[in-house]
């Protein structure tokens, strides 16, 4: 149960095994045996543990299975990586490396550092915000649409994109904090960490050692979870910057709506404005331009 809530522990009263804070809801557990919920939604979280069968379907859809050596590193000084906007027709890819010391890694829970995709934009620019004002070290790299296209045309897939910028930002970082100590290097796992290595080797780069790849690290790591959210900030500043560009409100997503986002644009601005705002090669560019000539704007 403790590993459940692993994320979320928070200093123990005494005589319990330990104490969690999920959003308003208190969970204690008590060397008798005794688990006590406490607060507004306490028994929907109570209720999660009532019979063997949804405890396990809770530890599946939430907590997925994460290596003993990621649950040591997490617990203690280490590093986490990760990235934004790689399913978003428009704006760039963000990644973000941060270095989380041991003694920052329960004022960052406690603020609310958590996965980006459950946090609403505005609370996610707060939080970076919080992140940075905390003198967090961390690097944060942004692949512009026009070179992202550039790559692509020559023939690099996103996997490729996304490994080395996730490469270039740690080892940014690594030269910001210098020799102070780390356990381990923690990436929310996008592609095996074979294909991982491949990529940086067809780059002449050297993976760095004792980097741990965890699907869904960002409910395990503190550390993922803040990098998650400056990337998450950065990119939605970047949707700002586009929208001011272009002189429509950019959207998120890959939707049909985006479809007649870009077809607007294609028609206003002309095509080659999509080069410097979006990801060329989704399907998008092509259902826009169908829009664009059949006149369904
Ligand atoms: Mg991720």
């Amino acid at each position: 149960m403790k590993k459940t809530y692993n994320f979320y522990l928070v200093q123990p009263p005494e005589g319990a095994i330990f104490q969690a804070k999920v959003n308003d809801t208190v969970i204690t557990a008590y060397k008798s045996g005794k688990v006590l919920f406490q607060g507004k939604s306490s028994q929907l979280e109570a209720n999660k543990w009532l019979n063997e069968s949804s405890v396990y379907q809770q530890l599946n859809k939430d907590v997925p299975y994460i290596s003993d050596e990621t649950v040591a590193i997490v617990k203690t000084s280490h590093i986490g990586s990760d990235e934004s906007g790689t399913g978003d027709y428009f704006g760039p890819i963000t990644v973000a490396a941060v270095y989380v010391k041991e003694e920052h890694l329960s004022d960052l829970v406690q603020i609310g550092i958590q996965d980006s995709k459950k946090i609403a934009d505005p609370i996610v620019k707060k939080l970076a915000k919080e992140i940075i004002t905390r003198a967090i070290p961390y690097a944060l790299l942004t692949l512009e649409n026009k070179k992202y296209n550039y790559l692509q045309r020559s023939g690099w897939s996103q996997g490729k994109m996304k490994a080395m910028l996730h490469h270039h930002a740690i080892r940014l970082l690594l030269d910001k904090i210098s020799n102070q100590y780390f356990k381990g290097i923690v990436i929310d796992q996008f592609c095996t960490p074979n294909v991982y290595k491949q990529y940086l080797r067809s780059e002449n780069e050297k993976p760095i050692e004792n980097t741990y790849f965890e699907t869904k690290a960002e409910t395990v790591s503190v550390a993922v979870a803040a990098a998650s959210i400056l990337a998450r900030a950065r990119f939605l500043k970047e949707l700002d910057r586009l929208s001011e560009k272009t002189g429509y409100p950019i959207l998120k997503g890959a939707s049909h709506e985006v479809d007649k986002l870009a077809a607007k644009i294609i028609h206003n601005k002309g095509e080659a404005m999509l080069n410097h705002c979006a990801k060329i090669h989704f399907a998008n560019t092509k259902k826009a331009k169908y829009l664009v000539n059949k006149d369904l704007l």
